[in-house]
């Protein structure tokens, strides 16, 4: 008999778990509080970017995050037929910029790891880097270039990603406002409060970001997954004067297809609030300028935030619980939601299907870790 699988949240997350598990042969539902999409996938910035953004060491995130980003090639395509709908997928390679001599030591350190994990990094000059970034600012020294990082338009990919499930067949039930789980041992039953509607199905994917950690109570374990809250904004740049993601310690630039330049992003903790700030974006405004000094003299067109799912470890919570058969996560995704997207969706179904995807290890993300 086809297995029914609910997933819980209509993010990158839930929507790329119920696409592949859809793909799969399960029968899948998807049960949204609000807009699918409406939330941190929607607000991100879209980089795929698992080298810059794992500047540490060779952990069980990095080689997750790796995974993924080797993934996207094909899952991009199939997300696009699948969905009818075309969304901006640029592999530009990004660059790590640095302003000062002693920055120097710490890139070379990453690279020597980095490209013992086919990085294919290259470190840069004050001249190729401008080579490479005519406007970059005239303080910067040089720049660790990753050629194999990219980017995706993420309003839009999320967008097709929820086209490519509802055309795929899986059922999106959305604007649920509050949903009770109210069997979750041997199959699971869900109650949407604001229709009285019940749902019923064998398994249940937590996948609902930020919102994850309010479920302790339901499930008798700790969750610790917050919301941090990132403030960005875009820039109206139609000749497109940037051409790769560019990072720095403070943020990074990313030039989007459409023309905007998307600067980002905060990090701090506001509860569930999703305002900007002035203090928030006059900050991104001054790293800008410094990054790229015609940025100085400009104002953003566009300024919003979103909730990133961040947890205790850094780690998300992915996989089965031991206590019942019938819940998994895929929560916590923090910075990296959006490139985890693929890799996320295939350990879920490939645990569905009690198969396990060599070579990862999925220990680490044991969703009840924080209880043992
Ligand atoms: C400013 C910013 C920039 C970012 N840039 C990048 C980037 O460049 N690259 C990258 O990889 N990642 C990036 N991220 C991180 C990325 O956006 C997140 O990791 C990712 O979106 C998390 O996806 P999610 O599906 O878990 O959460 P969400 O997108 O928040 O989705 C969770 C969904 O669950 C719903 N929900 C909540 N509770 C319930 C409930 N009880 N029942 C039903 N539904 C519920 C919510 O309404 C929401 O739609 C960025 C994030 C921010 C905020």
């Amino acid at each position: 008999m086809t297995q029914h699988v609910m997933v819980l949240g209509g993010g990158v997350i839930g929507l790329s778990c119920a696409f592949e598990l859809k793909r799969r042969g399960f029968a899948v539902t998807v049960l949204e509080m609000g807009k699918c999409g409406g939330q941190a996938s929607g607000a991100a910035a879209g980089m795929l970017a698992p080298y810059s953004e794992n500047v540490e060491e060779p952990d069980p995130f990095f080689r997750l995050c790796l995974q993924s980003l080797l993934l996207y090639p094909e899952w991009q395509l199939a997300v696009k037929e699948a969905s009818g709908l075309d969304f901006e997928y640029s592999a530009t390679g990004s660059l790590y910029v640095m302003y000062h001599e002693a920055d120097m030591l710490a890139m070379k350190s990453r690279k020597l790891w980095q490209d013992e994990h086919d990085a294919a990094s290259e470190l840069l000059d004050s001249a190729e880097l401008r080579k490479l970034e005519p406007f970059i600012a005239p303080e910067a020294i040089g720049a660790l270039r990753y050629p194999g990082e990219s980017h995706v338009y993420a309003p839009g990919y999320v967008k097709a990603l929820e086209e490519a499930c509802r055309r795929t067949g899986v059922s999106i039930r959305d604007g649920l406002e509050r949903i009770d789980i109210t069997r979750w041992r041997d199959g699971v039953e869900v109650q949407a409060a604001s229709t009285g509607e019940t749902y019923r199905g064998d398994t249940l994917v937590v996948s609902n970001g930020a919102w994850a950690g309010l479920m302790e109570s339901v499930f008798g374990m700790a969750i610790p997954i917050y919301p941090i809250r990132g403030q960005i904004c875009a820039y109206e740049t139609p000749d497109m004067p940037v051409r790769h993601m560019v990072f720095c310690s403070q943020g990074y630039v990313v030039g989007k297809r459409n023309g905007t330049l998307v600067c980002g992003a905060s990090e701090d903790i506001a509860g569930f609030e999703t305002t900007v700030t002035r203090r928030g974006i006059a900050r991104l405004e001054s790293w800008n300028g410094k990054l790229f000094p015609f940025l100085g003299g400009m104002r953003p067109f566009h300024e919003w935030a979103g909730l990133r799912p961040a947890t205790q470890d850094g780690f998300p919570l992915l996989g089965r619980l031991s206590v019942s058969d019938s819940v998994l996560f895929a929560a916590g995704h923090y910075r990296n939601g959006i490139l985890l997207s693929p890799a996320t969706a295939a350990v879920v179904a490939d645990l569905l299907e009690e198969r396990v995807a060599p070579g990862l290890p999925l220990q680490a993300f044991n969703p009840e870790r924080f209880s043992l």
